[in-house]
């Protein structure tokens, strides 16, 4: 099922003993002005790549990565991907940005043990993770592209610069790793998170009518119920404090 609704397309990932994010791509291709939202686990570039073009999608009209954050599962092969699309841009939010673009790799690895099995599983140096970034969304920003109005919002919590992309025609939302199905909710115990802005991101999703979820793991949910975020808010709101 890799079209989802018009317009945005689901490539899963391929998990390995660290996950692999899932990626979307977004935009209608007509408007030869796409998106891909993510883009994995190291060593997944080339999976994600074969498996845009086995759907049909032209690569020259893809013209951006929006990031829903920084994590490794999310962001470790962009490096892969960058290579495939010399004029591609990278989107990412300010508080992650600014990281980014210094190669402080504390929001890519989340905490030390963490960094020292990722660099040694994937032959990893220090500074792997230093990137141009070449716009920042921010909250409450309409990003028209792809012949789309997506809203960007700024979601802390699981990480600094977590951002969700939410179409209201197609109420389709893409929270990155801040909620998930199943009454799932990303960890916060990495650098960067914090608990409480983690129940607050969720209670602003929950204000959106979403009937199409599209996190970073695991299944994707359509026909989503109505209070399925603001109930997955009250279940862990006693651990987010
Ligand atoms: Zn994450
Ligand atoms: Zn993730």
């Amino acid at each position: 099922m890799p079209e989802i609704s018009k317009g945005v397309y689901f490539i899963q990932g391929q998990d390995e003993f660290i996950p692999d994010s899932h990626i979307y791509i977004i935009g209608e291709p007509s408007s030869q002005d796409l998106s891909i939202v993510d883009t994995g686990l190291t060593g997944k570039g080339t999976y994600k790549i074969q498996s845009i073009k086995k759907m049909g999608i032209e690569l020259s009209s893809i013209k951006r990565i929006i990031m829903t954050h920084t994590h490794f599962d999310h962001i470790g092969c962009l490096s892969e991907i960058k290579k495939q699309f010399p004029d591609i841009e990278v989107w990412v939010h300010k508080s992650e940005a600014e990281l980014l673009e210094k190669g402080d790799e504390r929001a890519v690895y989340g905490m030390d043990e963490l960094k020292g099995m990722c660099q040694m599983q994937y032959g990893l140096k220090t500074g792997a993770f230093r990137f141009k970034v070449d716009y920042t969304p921010e909250d409450e920003e309409t990003l028209e592209i792809g012949n789309m109005v997506w809203k960007v919002l700024h979601i802390p919590g699981h990480s600094m610069g977590g951002i969700a992309l939410y179409n209201a025609d197609a109420k389709i939302l893409i929270p990155g790793d801040v909620v998930y199905a199943d009454y799932a909710i990303g960890r916060f115990d990495l650098f960067g998170a914090n608990a409480r802005a983690l129940k607050e991101s969720l209670l602003k999703l929950s204000e959106l009518d979403v009937d199409t979820l599209l996190p970073g793991h695991n299944r994707i949910v359509k026909g989503l119920p109505a209070t399925y975020i603001k109930e997955t808010a009250k279940m862990w709101a006693p651990y987010l404090t």
